[in-house]
């Protein structure tokens, strides 16, 4: 559970800096419940915060500055939901654990970009201050363990989906190198031929540009099925 106390003091002292007298309250949602489904209620995402786990199961710890944290909120009722998406350790894979956050480097530099957010979304105010850095100052090096990441689980994470295996050129990573060099075969394959066609006699101009186009439709169909298959197979290994 979070500090929710201390995250309603900074809250309110964040909500107070912008004159906002409205009484907002910040509780801890724990359910995927899709709130933003419903009407009058308005979601923000605050992705990249720095926060430290630990395992409850083996006790190891990491840190990690790719957490997500998922803000539900509705001005009738001046009332937020907060979700924070948890991170399995990697050493045990045994479930998510909930993220530490610094109050003071963390926790209000998330609350004030919140703010930000209420006062554009609910108060339809003009924001141009750009939500602040909540990464810490940590840069996150290495592929994103996708199964590892409760915001990946639930399509709320930011990090791009890049399969880990094409850093590191193995199964998955032999088979882009094969469409790569495919094409290119493929492509000196149609200028080969089409340059021998050229050599062999002697036709009109407009024969010479109709069988040309003729050749690069049937090149660019045999890339077009060649990589459509890849794809196909590429996916079907990452499913
Ligand atoms: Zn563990
Ligand atoms: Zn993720």
């Amino acid at each position: 559970m979070l500090e929710l106390y201390r995250w309603n003091n900074i809250f309110f002292e964040e909500i107070r800096k912008v004159h906002q007298t409205d009484g907002w309250i910040l509780e801890q949602e724990e359910q995927d419940l899709k709130w933003h489904q419903k009407i009058g209620w308005k979601s923000y995402i605050q992705h990249g915060a720095f926060a430290r786990f630990d395992c409850s199961s083996c006790g190891h710890k990491w840190s990690s500055a790719r957490v997500t944290i998922q803000f539900y909120m509705k001005k009738a009722i001046h009332e937020v939901k907060v979700r924070v998406f948890g991170q399995k350790c990697r050493k045990c894979c045994d479930q998510f654990e909930e993220p530490k956050f610094d109050l003071e480097t963390s926790v209000r530099r998330i609350l004030g970009n919140l703010v930000l957010s209420i006062r554009k979304q609910c108060y339809g105010q003009q924001i141009y201050n750009k939500p602040r850095s909540v990464n810490n100052g940590q840069h996150t090096e290495g592929p994103h363990e996708r199964k590892l990441c409760e915001a990946c689980k639930h399509h709320v994470c930011n990090v791009p989906v890049v399969p880990t295996s094409l850093l590191r050129g193995t199964e998955t990573g032999g088979t882009v190198w094969g469409l790569i060099v495919s094409i290119s075969l493929l492509v000196i394959m149609g200028t080969v031929l089409c340059y021998q066609w050229v050599s062999s006699r002697e036709p009109t101009r407009d024969e010479l540009l109709q069988q040309c186009a003729k050749g690069g439709r049937r090149v660019l169909g045999e890339i077009y099925s060649w990589v459509r298959s890849t794809i196909n197979a590429f996916l079907h290994h990452l499913a």
